[in-house]
């Protein structure tokens, strides 16, 4: 097992082809200082992103994986740059955006969008359907009244809504098709990237399945490139083409979808991955079963952070960081077993 090289991408092994990742991000951090006392003197700092590193090529899906609290959000939202990362670099389309101003970002977000958690919340009540997604071409000074009212018919059109519903306000639609409405917003301005921050947690079962095909869909069509963000291995396996596991800030294992279903190296996926369900009752998956929650990230736990809760422990796992490493091509890992 070799250690990464500096500013290697985990994942991007030396025998994938090396076609030019359409977002690479590299070593990122976003740290939130906390504010105490009377002065507001700063005082710890939450470690929600603590030095991630992946790429998207164009058309591929990133699994981005792990349970409430681990970062993956603001992983999301730094990308994007609602959030100023703390350190590391993003670079879309070969351009590093990293520093860009808001002014500048301004031309950039057209090409990353977001499609968020709750389609209840996302969506101004008092706009209508129509009007929320031509915001998004009117801010951005793209066409006349007239042209925008066609491109947002078509885009209804495109997600699986009815050019008539333009007009309907959000309470009026069921939450399948809100996210609906949160995709061709999404779409409106033609961009690469978008990435989904738990697009379908908040929808039942036999709906999230639904929009996840659309995506898949929209992918297939547009070449798009997705980063999706998501609690539950099940609902990433999917669209997924790779996948990352986070925890705490950090992520822990890192490989193609089929990999990581068949041959999971961190104990923390092998944890996550006993509670998706086998179709196939033939098959039996070794159950681990995680106790408490994910610790705080003001104070992670010494060493490897997973080890309050690893079944698999050593006493070198309380003090020593176990590094990201290659366990075979395309697939690393961060755990002093393997
Ligand atoms: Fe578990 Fe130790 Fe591996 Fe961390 S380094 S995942 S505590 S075995």
């Amino acid at each position: 097992m070799t250690e990464l090289a500096p500013n290697q991408a985990p994942g991007r092994s030396p025998v994938e082809t090396e076609e030019a990742p359409l977002l690479e991000v590299v070593d990122l951090k976003k740290h939130f200082p906390l504010k105490k006392g009377l002065l507001s003197r700063v005082g710890r700092k939450v470690y929600a992103v603590d030095g991630v590193s992946f790429h998207i090529k164009q058309g591929e899906t990133l699994g981005l994986v792990g349970e409430s609290g681990c970062g993956k959000s603001t992983v999301g939202r730094t990308v994007l740059r609602l959030l100023d990362p703390t350190a590391g670099s993003i670079r879309l389309n070969g351009r590093d955006i990293t520093g860009l101003s808001k002014t500048a970002m301004r031309p950039v977000r057209r090409e990353m969008q977001i499609i968020f958690q709750d389609p209840y919340s996302s969506l101004n009540p008092r706009m209508s359907a129509g009007d929320i997604v031509e915001e998004m071409l009117r801010v951005h000074g793209i066409g006349t009244a007239a042209e925008r009212r066609q491109r947002v018919a078509e885009l209804f059109e495109r997600v699986g809504l009815r050019k008539a519903q333009m007009n309907s306000f959000p309470h009026e639609f069921s939450g399948g098709q809100r996210q609906r409405i949160g995709i061709a917003r999404a779409l409106a301005l033609n961009p690469k990237v978008i990435i989904g921050d738990e697009p379908v947690s908040a929808l039942d079962v036999s709906i999230q399945a639904q929009v996840i095909n659309l995506l898949m869909d929209l992918q297939a069509e547009l070449n798009l490139s997705y980063l999706f963000i998501a609690h539950d291995l099940a609902v990433v396996e999917h669209i997924s083409h790779r996948i990352a596991v986070m925890y705490l800030g950090k992520i822990v294992e890192y490989t193609d979808k089929k990999t990581l279903f068949t041959n999971p190296q961190h104990p923390y996926t092998e944890a996550l991955l006993s509670a998706v369900p086998i179709p196939d009752p033939t098959i039996r998956r070794k159950k681990t079963i995680l106790q408490g929650d994910v610790p705080s990230p003001i104070q992670p736990p010494s060493g490897c952070h997973f080890h309050t809760r690893c079944p698999y422990a050593e006493e070198r796992c309380k003090v020593e960081v176990p590094a990201l490493k290659t366990y075979a091509p395309g697939h690393v890992v961060s755990c002093h077993l393997r």
